[in-house]
This record gives C-alpha cells, structure tokens and sequence, in this order.
C-alpha cells in the first residue's frame, strides 16, 4: 500500500548556513545505507528525502537502516498521490481502513507546502476527516489532542503525501558534519556507546586500543575489533589501531612509582599517546567512555590528574550517565553482548589493589619522571598498527 518514506531532516543544523553542507552529508548517507539498484530509491529534496519503496519492500528492515542515519528527526509511511483533493481524500481512506482499528482515536493534520493549492489546510483536514467517516460502518472517533493514530498529509506542488504516523529516529547531526575525533575504545561497555554517542553528533571516529600482550590475549583484539564493526553499522569503515603498552605497564609497575599511582600514571600516558595519534589522524578531539565516579580512576580527582597532560578536548559522552542508562543504548545498538564477554583490559591487568582516588597533579608529574615518559610514548606510538578486522580473525598489519 505504501509508495515511500518520507523523511524529515533534523531541526538543528538546518537553519542558517551550514544547511547545504547538511542535507548533502546526509544524502551521502542515504546513498550508501540504500545503494543504487538495491530496490530502495533515494530522492531528496531541500525540506524533506524520500525512499521509493518496491511492491515487495521489506519495510521494517529499511526502518531499521534509517535508524543508523544520523540526522533524520522523524519518517513516516507515505502514499504518494498527485495533488488532488479527490486522491488525497483516497488514499487517506485506505489508510485508514488498513490500519486504524474501530477502538483507536485518530485525527488528520494538514501540511500545505505548496501555497497555491486552493483549499487551506484546515479545509483538507475537514474534508478527508468527512470523507473517511462516510467511508467507514463504524465511524471512528477523533481526539484532537492525544490521538492514537495521525493520518497526515502532506501538499506539495505536482504530489502529495498522504501519511501515518510520524516514527522518531534517531535525531542527532549528519555523518562527518562535526569533523573527526579518537576514540578511545576499550572492550567495556561503556567506551563503544561513547563512540555511538560522538557519531550520532555528526563526528567521524578514528579508533585506537591499547593492549598489553601476552596479559591481554588476542581474544581481546577480536573483541575490540568486533565491537569495531558494530559500530561501522553507522560509519562506514572505523579505523581501528593498535597501541602496544606492555612495555609502558611493566615500566611503570617495575619502577619506584607509589603503587597507588600506577594507574593515574599509566592513563596520563595512554592521554599522551592518544593525543599524538589524533594529531596525526587530523582529529580534533578525542572520545572516551569514562563517567564521573563510576571507578577510582573516573574521580574529578584523577581526572584533573590525567586530561592536564593534553591539550586536546576529552570529550566524554557519558561523564554525567548512570550504568543502567550506558547499558540500554548498549542493548539498542548491539555492543552489549559482546561487550560482556569476558576479556582482559590493559587496564585490569595491571590494576593496582588500592589505588588513589584523589592523586595530586604535582605528585603525578613528580611520579612519572621516575620513568622515561618521552621514550615510552614515542616508541608505543611507533609501533601502533591499524587492524584488520575480520570477525573472530583479527589480524595486525
Ligand atoms: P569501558 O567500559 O569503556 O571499558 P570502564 O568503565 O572500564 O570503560 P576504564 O577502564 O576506567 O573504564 O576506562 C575509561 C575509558 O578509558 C574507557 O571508556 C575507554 O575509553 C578508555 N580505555 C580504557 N581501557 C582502554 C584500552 N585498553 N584501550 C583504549 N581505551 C581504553
Ligand atoms: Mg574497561
């Protein structure tokens, strides 16, 4: 029954200058989510796209791509009519026959865009409403203010849209409109939603882990590079590297370092590196999972501690959530369950039983020059390799 989706464009960078930029970085994606020849139809226009839909169309599995295109406020199902009262008023009798049950409560609303159609949009409403009451035995009832089902139409020059229902997806900005970031991904739960987060805001990510073998095994490689490819449902390709940091850990743990301050040590070099290898990568910022309290090393304390070694904005999407909330978007975008397999993280490895939660930026400083940071953070970056993703396969290159 339904001809299209009709798709409405986020609100926020639509108006002023960067509009253009917008609706083309969006369009990017449309036509990589729906590649040409594949039964799906992009179209798109300044105010709104559309996806022409086959006969057959799986809609519930295009509903689902859309919901990794960022930038998208609202679609809807939509039967494209030629601007004429009397196939409007059809349509939205079809409409509401197939899909609207005698219990439920609907309302029409009325959008015309195209100015020089003569009847004003209150008149169409008014019209298709009589129209699908003398259509149906059982009239339905109307409730202006809290329908159950809307049936919206849509008046534009040569067609019409005639609607059910507006569908939210998943907002945000369109890929690649806020630049490029480094995301610091962990095998944890927490830091893969961090990087969903950055991408829904229009951020590129470039992806890097540190790994510590033989402590951490390769099992944990794969892990991370799965994880990777989850999250290329909504960027193309990630590229992910790897940072080598066994040499940094057991520097620092076979050095004369307190042991309360291993970790807050071992972070600000994880910060220098990955600062290094932003800069590289031309990423403006970069991206983690952490969250205020959730660990000793996520105090303000440590924090202040650990972000003064850069110059970067750490951006942290998740700094003010509670776990239960970073486990539900886990669950929607599909990193949770992989996400809880077990593996060992650098981090764990060489955790230190009692470490400070409160370190003391000058002690930190004083700490680390008992071990040589710059050869340290050169070599690790040196020998930092891109993987290969390959589920359950990772390979270095
Ligand atoms: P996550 O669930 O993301 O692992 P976490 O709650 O375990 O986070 P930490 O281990 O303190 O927290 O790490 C905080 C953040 O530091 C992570 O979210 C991640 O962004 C980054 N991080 C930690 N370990 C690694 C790693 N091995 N490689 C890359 N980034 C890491
Ligand atoms: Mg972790």
């Amino acid at each position: 029954m339904y001809t299209e989706i009709l798709i409405r464009y986020g609100e926020l960078m639509i108006k002023g200058k960067n509009r253009n930029k917008f609706i083309r970085k969006l369009a990017d994606r449309l036509h990589t989510v729906f590649p040409e020849g594949e039964g799906v139809e992009v179209k798109i226009t300044p105010t709104r796209a559309f996806l022409e839909l086959q006969e057959n169309a799986d809609v519930d599995a295009i509903i689902e791509k859309l919901k990794t295109v960022f930038g998208i406020a609202s679609i809807s199902l939509a039967i494209k009519v030629p601007t004429d009262i009397e196939a409007i008023s059809q349509a939205a009798i079809l409409i509401a026959e197939k899909e609207i049950s005698d219990t439920q409560t609907f309302k029409v609303d009325t959008k015309r865009s195209y100015k020089p159609f003569p009847m004003e949009s209150l008149v169409v409403t008014k019209h298709v409403s009589s129209e699908i009451f003398k259509a149906r035995q059982i009239p339905l009832k109307v409730d202006v203010y809290n329908p159950d089902r809307q049936l919206l139409i849509e008046i534009r020059k040569e067609f019409s849209y005639v609607m059910l229902d507006k569908i939210k997806m998943s907002g945000g900005l369109p890929q690649e409109t806020s630049g490029k970031a480094l995301l610091m991904l962990s095998g944890g739960i927490d830091s893969p939603v961090a990087g969903y987060l950055a991408m829904k805001k229009g951020i590129e990510l470039v992806a890097i882990h540190f790994a510590s073998p033989p402590y951490t095994s390769e099992k944990a490689l794969d892990k991370v590079a799965q994880l990777t490819e989850i999250l290329e449902k909504y960027q193309t390709d990630i590229p992910l590297y790897i940072v080598p940091f066994t040499e940094i850990q057991l520097a620092i743990v076979n050095s004369n370092i307190q042991e309360g301050y291993h970790m807050v040590i071992m972070r600000r070099l994880m910060y220098r590196i990955a600062e290094q290898l932003a800069e590289q990568h031309d990423c403006k910022a970069i991206v983690n999972g952490e969250s205020v309290g959730q660990v000793a090393s996520q105090t303000l304390g440590s924090m202040r501690s650990t972000h003064s070694v850069v110059d970067l904005p750490i951006l942290q999407p998740l700094a003010m959530s509670e776990k239960n909330d970073i486990i539900k978007i886990a669950i929607e975008i599909d990193t949770y369950a992989t996400s809880i397999l077990p593996f060992e993280d650098c981090c764990t490895v060489f955790v230190p039983k009692k470490p400070t939660t409160n370190p003391n930026r000058y002690i930190s400083q004083q700490q680390e020059n008992l071990i040589n940071v710059t050869a340290l953070v050169e070599n690790a970056i040196e020998n930092t390799k891109i993987i290969e993703k390959r589920t359950n396969n990772a390979q270095l290159l």
